[in-house]
Parts: structure tokens; C-alpha cells; sequence
């Protein structure tokens, strides 16, 4: 079998693992079972890449220790991140909340991170199969197939940075668990996240496509954008946040009324289009479809003018906490990411590197920090890919 040695070894060249692999020095091979590298980078942001956010802190990860990510988003920012990409001339522009997008295309990141790759010498090896990964003493012993014939790296240094489980269908395979587990890493148990949430009843099939804005609160947190109904359940910003915190079991509350105006305008409303039905008047300010959904359970009948201010109140604050509860989720088939992961106890926080297996890191989406919507996961990718990569070339 033909035999090779590398200092550094990655496996998966997607978002973490292109950013570390352009620094970590002399002498790197990324493999990747893929056809192409940055297959999620390709088909984030609907195409044009939501690549970080203004705003990214790390109030915005979730994690068993929300300390960890600290240290390499402070010293790998967003204003790092967007520093290299105007380098390279793309347009970009902030969608919403902080939100920045490609103007063009995220092709342009992928290409830009090839690019960066070629600048540092980093060889790609794309569809290639990892197949047995042992330890030896000059670092690690990794047997991997291309084309049908089986190669052995030597590599002092292995990079774990196959992501997390989320979309099959995309090449994720939870590698990066099953490489801890081999070295009695301890693993925080992956669930799915930033996913739409699903109800056994098909309740919400008739509001199918309706879209309000909303509040959604679980027991931990609460997010202000968005919800949209789907056949199977509810999706849109603020529901896919909210996932990532909701737990089995949980009932979520909907506040249809998030700006908490609506009584006030029913009054306002009262006084000034009186005749009309109140579910005519509650449709100016929340979808149609939504009202008459909702009317027989609210029993909103009669004319605006004939309700009391406080049947009106009793009306806003129904719409105002909508208690329901979610049989589950998509799953890991549309989940944008996974949750937990590697336990950050096991890792620095400075190079990304286990604390009891030297030279083997952990980088990006498998280790347990997940960002929220927004730009957040690709930043933590560019965050611990560059740690991990700076330790590496420091040596
Ligand atoms: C549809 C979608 C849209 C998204 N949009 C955004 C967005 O706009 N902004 C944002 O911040 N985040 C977004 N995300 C999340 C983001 O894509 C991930 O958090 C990020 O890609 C994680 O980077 P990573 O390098 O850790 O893993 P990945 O980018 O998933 O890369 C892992 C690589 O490892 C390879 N691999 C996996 N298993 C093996 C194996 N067994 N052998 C060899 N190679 C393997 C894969 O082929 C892949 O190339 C989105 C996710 C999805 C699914």
C-alpha cells in the first residue's frame, strides 16, 4: 500500500476546515469524501452564503460551557473575516439583523478559501474515503481510499473537521463522534437544530405558507422575527431559533402581537370603524387566514363595536401567549446544523487541540458550539479553524 507522510492531516474540507488549512503551515493535505469542497458553503444563505454577522458575540452560541468559544471569537472577529473578503473584491451587503450576504454568489467565499488554501501550499484530496485512523508514536496512522486503492498518511498532526450530522444528503456522516469515541473524547449527545418544528395532529395544515411576525418563547429563551406554518408544523426565523432550545416534551408560546399594541389599535379601531366585524378588523393587523383560523377557538364574533375593553384585552392577550406543543422536528434532514458535540471540556479553547490525545484538534460544527441563525455557525467555523490553524504553524 502506497504510504505518505504529511505534518498535518484534515479531514473535511468545508468551511472550518478550507479556513484552517490556509494556516497551519507547511506541509497540509485536507481530504474529503465530497466531490467538491464547501458543498454547505455553496448552499448556504439560499445560494449567496450569510457568511457572519455584524453582531456575533458569544451570546449568540449555545454550548454545555457558553465560556469556551470566548477566546477564538475574540481573536478571530467578523471584522477579521470581513477584512479577507473584501481582500478579494466580493461585494457583500447586511440583509437584516447584522446578516451579511454575498451580493454575487457564495461561490465566491469557497473560491476565496481555495485560494487562500493554494497561498499556504495545502493540498485537497476530494472524494476520498477515510477508512481506519489509529495512533502511533509519530502522531497518526490514517488509511484512507481513492479511486478504489487504499493510501496510509503518516501525519503528526490530525484535524477533525467533518461537521456535524445535519443533512445526509449534503455528505454528513458524524464522523467526528465516532473519532472521539475511538479516543474516549467525550461527546455532548448531537441533536438537531435550527429546524422546523412538526405537530402529530397536522393542526397548521390549513395555514400552510402563512407567514407573522412573532415572539417565540421556549423555556429557556425567547426570539422576536418571523413564523411561518408549514403542511407539518411551524418554520421561519423565529421558530427555527427557537428549536435550538426547545427540548422534547415542551410546549412553545406564540406572541402574535410582539410590538404589544394590538389591544390599543382594537380600541382605536372600535372607535373609528365600528361596524365592522371584529374578525375584518383583527385582519388588518394579523394574516386573514390566521384570523379565521383561529375565530372559532377565540369565538370572535359580532361587530368591533360590540366588545368590551375587556373582552378586547381578553382577545390580544390570547393572541398574545398561543401555548402549543410540538411533537417534534424535521430532523437532522433539514436541520441547518447540529447541537452538542465534542465536549468543549475536552478541548483548549485556545488551540482547539484535545487535552488527552495531543496533536488531535477539533474544529468547527462537530465540537459543541452552535451559533443562532444568522451568519453565526459560519463565524465559529472561521473562528476555531483559524485557532487550530495558528497553533499548528506555531508548532
Ligand atoms: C442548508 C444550510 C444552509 C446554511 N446556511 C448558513 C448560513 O447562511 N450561515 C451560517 O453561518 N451557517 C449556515 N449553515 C450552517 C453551516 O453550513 C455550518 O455550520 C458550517 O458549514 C459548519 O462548517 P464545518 O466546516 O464544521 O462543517 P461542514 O461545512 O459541514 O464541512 C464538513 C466537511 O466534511 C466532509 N465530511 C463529512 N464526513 C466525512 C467523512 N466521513 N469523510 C470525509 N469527509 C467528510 C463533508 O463532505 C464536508 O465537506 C447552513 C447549513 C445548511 C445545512
Amino acid at each position: 500500500m502506497p504510504r505518505m507522510n504529511v505534518e498535518t492531516l484534515i479531514i473535511g474540507a468545508g468551511a472550518a476546515g478550507m479556513m484552517c488549512a490556509a494556516h497551519a503551515g507547511n506541509d497540509v493535505l485536507v481530504i474529503d469524501h465530497a466531490k467538491a469542497a464547501g458543498e454547505k458553503i455553496r448552499i448556504s444563505g439560499g445560494g449567496r452564503c450569510n457568511f457572519t454577522n455584524l453582531y456575533a458575540s458569544p451570546q449568540n452560541f449555545i454550548s454545555q460551557n457558553p465560556h469556551f468559544a470566548k477566546s477564538a471569537l475574540k481573536r478571530y472577529t467578523q471584522w477579521d473575516f470581513i477584512a479577507l473578503v473584501d481582500q478579494y473584491g466580493i461585494k457583500w451587503h447586511e440583509k437584516t439583523l447584522g446578516q451579511l450576504f454575498c451580493d454575487t454568489t457564495a461561490k465566491d467565499i469557497i473560491a476565496m478559501l481555495r485560494a487562500e488554501m493554494e497561498k499556504s501550499g495545502a493540498k485537497l484530496w476530494l472524494q476520498t474515503d477515510v477508512k481506519v485512523i489509529s495512533r502511533n508514536a509519530e502522531g497518526f496512522r490514517v488509511i484512507v481510499e481513492k479511486s478504489g486503492r487504499s493510501t496510509t498518511i503518516q501525519a503528526q498532526k490530525l484535524v477533525v473537521a467533518c461537521g456535524g450530522k445535519s443533512i445526509p444528503k449534503m455528505g454528513a456522516t458524524g464522523l467526528a463522534y465516532q473519532i472521539a469515541s475511538q479516543f474516549d473524547i467525550p461527546v455532548v449527545a448531537p441533536r438537531p437544530g435550527l429546524v422546523p418544528l412538526t405537530f402529530s395532529d397536522e393542526k397548521f395544515k390549513p395555514l400552510a405558507g402563512v407567514a407573522a411576525p412573532s415572539r417565540v418563547t421556549t423555556a429557556r429563551t425567547s426570539f422576536d422575527e418571523a413564523i411561518l406554518f408549514t403542511h407539518r408544523g411551524l418554520s421561519g426565523p423565529a421558530v427555527l431559533q427557537a428549536s435550538s432550545y426547545w427540548e422534547e416534551g415542551e410546549a412553545i408560546t406564540l406572541n402574535l402581537d410582539p410590538s404589544g399594541t394590538l389591544l390599543q389599535k382594537l380600541q382605536q379601531d372600535r372607535s373609528t370603524q365600528g361596524r365592522k366585524a371584529l374578525t375584518s378588523v383583527l385582519a388588518q393587523h394579523l394574516p386573514t387566514r390566521l384570523v379565521e383560523f383561529l375565530s372559532a377557538d377565540l369565538n370572535l364574533s359580532g361587530n368591533i363595536a360590540d366588545q368590551s375593553d375587556r373582552r378586547l384585552g381578553e382577545i390580544s392577550a390570547a393572541l398574545s401567549a398561543w401555548e402549543v406543543k410540538p411533537a417534534g422536528s424535521e430532523g437532522y434532514r433539514t436541520a441547518e446544523v447540529t447541537l452538542g458535540g465534542i465536549d468543549t471540556d475536552a478541548l483548549s479553547s485556545q488551540t482547539m487541540m484535545s487535552k488527552s490525545v495531543p496533536n488531535l484538534y477539533f474544529i468547527g460544527e462537530c465540537v459543541d458550539v452552535t451559533g443562532w441563525l444568522g451568519g453565526y455557525n459560519f463565524q465559529w467555523a472561521w473562528s476555531s479553524g483559524w485557532a487550530a490553524g495558528k497553533a499548528i504553524a506555531a508548532g
